[in-house]
């Protein structure tokens, strides 16, 4: 029996590299479905798509082509035959996926590919709807959030070198989880069987073995 678990929550909360942790404990892949919504913002800014037409939106969708690549154990996103994962961390693009993954086009064209990557293998997914709406059966559910002072001071600590102030990560922030959490299609939400861990004063290897005792009873 395959298992999924499931790991949603705001940003900045830790999903990543939680995610990461606890796929490597259990022996299994994970999924940053972040990511694709990050490619799309990627591809659109760099291909200069009109994405508020929704003609030329659903051309740019059908032509898309994403998956990931595992390079020993870790899945690296591809995109159109390249490695971007370099370009799709910036604030620009934190903004744009937040902007345009509320387009239910959008949201339409990752559902098939997050499933079809998930196969039959077990896998942990961590994103904003996995729980909701892409993996409603999900053997294990999570919600992981903290303080929103909390992830933005950690934001602001990975961002070292680029210059955004601290007061701009924490109102972009602020900014992303209103979009994510009032949009119509799939909003950030607990799902109402996933366990709700509170990372605001845990570290990453606190939750990940909250996680792993309740995925092991
Ligand atoms: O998790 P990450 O910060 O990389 O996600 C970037 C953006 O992609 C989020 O702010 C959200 O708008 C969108 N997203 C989503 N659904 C997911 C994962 C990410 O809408 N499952």
């Amino acid at each position: 029996n395959r298992r999924i678990i499931t790991i949603d929550g705001p940003a900045g909360a830790g999903k990543t590299t939680v995610s990461r942790a606890l796929a490597r404990e259990l022996g299994c892949v994970y999924v940053d479905t972040g990511a694709l919504y990050r490619a799309v913002a990627f591809e659109i800014k760099y291909r200069q798509v009109n994405w508020q037409d929704s003609t030329l939106l659903e051309q740019f969708l059908a032509g898309l082509e994403l998956d990931f690549v595992m390079q020993g154990r870790e899945p690296v996103l591809i995109s159109s035959g390249r490695d971007i994962s370099a370009y799709i961390r910036t604030n620009e693009i934190s903004m744009l996926a937040s902007a345009t993954s509320a387009v239910p086009q959008v949201r339409k064209a990752l559902l098939g590919i997050q499933r079809a990557i998930a196969g039959e293998r077990d896998a942990v997914f961590e994103g904003r709807d996995m729980g909701t709406a892409v993996f409603p059966k999900a053997s294990y559910k999570f919600f992981l959030t903290a303080d929103v002072n909390v992830r933005a001071r950690r934001r602001f600590k990975e961002s070292n070198a680029s210059g955004i102030s601290f007061e701009k990560i924490l109102e972009d922030m602020v900014k992303r989880d209103r979009n994510d959490t009032q949009r119509v299609i799939s909003p950030l939400k607990q799902a109402a069987d996933a366990v709700l861990i509170d990372a605001t004063e845990l570290d990453v290897f606190q939750v990940v073995e909250k996680m792993k005792r309740i995925i092991m009873a």
